[in-house]
């Protein structure tokens, strides 16, 4: 029993509807990231010196040593595939008209979580290496689509 007299026998409640939207900004280290991508068709990285380790996507710390990083560094858009899924459904649970590749790839010591295109399903391997295939620049708009997908090389 609580110590003091509540005036309702069950919790009171009310149904409504708020119309909020939000604006999330990148930060420091994705602003970078995503403006390179846009203006620039490259994907950056940073590298810890200290522990020679290269974050992709760049990060402003080294999440071993705690290091800021400041050495930002363009990273080769070919990287290998560590582990991919097929997907056969969309998001309403609908059958996709082709199944959609997605992979993480790894680049430096990090990677990407991104389409495969121009491979068949079954013939992606793990390990494999796939190239970024960058969206025009006058299509670009500073969001990780700006890479349209990777493709086996
Ligand atoms: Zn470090």
């Amino acid at each position: 029993m609580y110590p003091f007299h509540h005036p309702f026998d069950r919790p009171v409640h009310y149904e409504g509807l708020f119309p909020v939207t939000n604006r999330y900004t990148y930060g420091i280290a994705s602003e970078k990231f995503f403006r390179a991508l846009k203006e620039e068709g490259i994907i950056l990285g940073t590298h810890c010196p200290h522990c020679d380790k290269l974050y992709v996507p760049g990060t402003i710390f080294c999440e071993t040593c705690l290091s800021e990083l400041e050495d930002w560094r363009a990273v080769d858009n070919v990287g290998r595939v560590d582990t991919f899924t097929v997907l056969y459904k969309n998001l309403d649970g609908t059958y996709r008209t082709e199944p959609e590749i997605v992979a993480f790839i790894r680049l430096g010591d990090g990677g990407l979580v991104h389409r495969l295109a121009e491979i068949d399903p079954k013939s992606v391997l793990i390990g494999m290496q796939v190239a970024a295939v960058f969206k025009p620049p006058e299509e670009r708009t500073g969001n990780i689509l700006d890479i349209r997908y990777f493709k086996p090389v």
